[in-house]
């Protein structure tokens, strides 16, 4: 059962509700973090409650909350849930105001967490991989809305993933202004050139993934070299193999850009990573075998 906590209440997600008049709802006007929990151990929660707390300084929102209080909150849903391995999506909105723009006109933030299952792409993806269009709507420039915040603006990133649906393909990969690879619509890219695992700077209009950080951590364990570097549609299609990471995506293997199939279809890093990401995934959460094998 979906299960929501707002504002301190815990109730039954299909119950929780939200004012007309909040700036989340009527202008994008707020933060979230999507977290996975393990065996009830959310995953990261540090770094996701980090990087919540970044991107609302960098708005100027006052989350009514402190760090240990949405610990024991995310603690609290998640028993309630009685679900033991799901979704966490926490949000932070600017709260109810006056129509108008004006975060002034709005006394106080909200705050909800929900917990439910996600599933973002299907098995037949996870197995064959993903295929994948390069959108011709581009990432946010950091002078427009930096991408480091993880904002409740996703517009550009629904009108990638529209693009996706409409030609027919399971996901989008979005540039930046210079027409650098900078992410996906909800997910970092990787990809594997001779060897090599590279992927873009969050300079390049990526949003500093947690998954990202992990994967990179897990790579560097496994010896295998790392390198972040500006990369182009070219390197995309002439990699040997390319994979997407995010919470909700896990990691995803792609078999196919625009056309193009990548080099490798037995993807030996890809899944040297995925086993040692999950390794990884059940030793944090306090397991001694592997949680899930994709
Ligand atoms: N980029 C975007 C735009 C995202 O929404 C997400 C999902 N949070 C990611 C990358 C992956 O980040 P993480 O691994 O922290 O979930």
């Amino acid at each position: 059962m979906a299960i929501c906590w707002l504002d301190g209440k815990l109730m039954d997600a299909s119950e929780a509700k939200v004012s007309v008049f909040d700036h989340g709802l009527l202008y994008g006007d707020g933060i979230f973090e999507g977290i996975r929990f393990y065996q009830k151990v959310p995953f990261r929660v540090l770094e996701h409650l980090q990087r919540l707390e970044m991107s609302a300084r960098a708005i100027l929102l006052s989350i009514p909350y402190d760090q240990s209080a949405l610990q024991s909150a995310i603690k609290e849903t998640i028993d309630a849930s009685g679900q033991t391995d799901g979704y966490i999506r926490l949000v932070v909105t600017r709260g109810a105001g006056k129509l108008g723009i004006n975060p002034k006109s709005c006394a106080q933030g909200s705050v909800f967490i929900i917990v439910d299952q996600l599933e973002m792409v299907n098995q037949v993806i996870l197995e064959e991989g993903a295929r994948v269009m390069i959108a011709s709507t581009r990432r946010l420039k950091p002078d427009g809305l930096d991408p480091k915040i993880k904002s409740l603006n996703y517009l550009n990133h629904i009108m990638a993933k529209v693009e996706a649906n409409q030609a027919g393909f399971d996901e989008a990969i979005m540039l930046n202004h210079m027409g650098c690879v900078a992410e996906g619509t909800v997910d970092n890219v990787f990809i594997v050139a001779r060897g090599v695992l590279k992927t873009p700077p969050i300079s390049d209009g990526a949003l500093d993934g947690i998954t990202r950080q992990v994967v990179i951590e897990i790579a560097k364990e496994q010896n295998i070299s790392v390198v972040e570097k500006s990369l182009t549609t070219y390197d995309l299609y002439t990699a040997d193999e390319c994979f997407l990471t995010g919470t909700g995506a896990e990691l995803i293997p792609v078999r196919e850009i625009m056309g193009r199939f990548l080099a490798s279809s037995s993807r030996p890093v890809f899944n040297k990573l995925q086993t040692a990401f999950f390794e990884f995934v059940a030793k944090e959460s306090g397991t001694s075998s592997s949680v899930k094998v994709a």
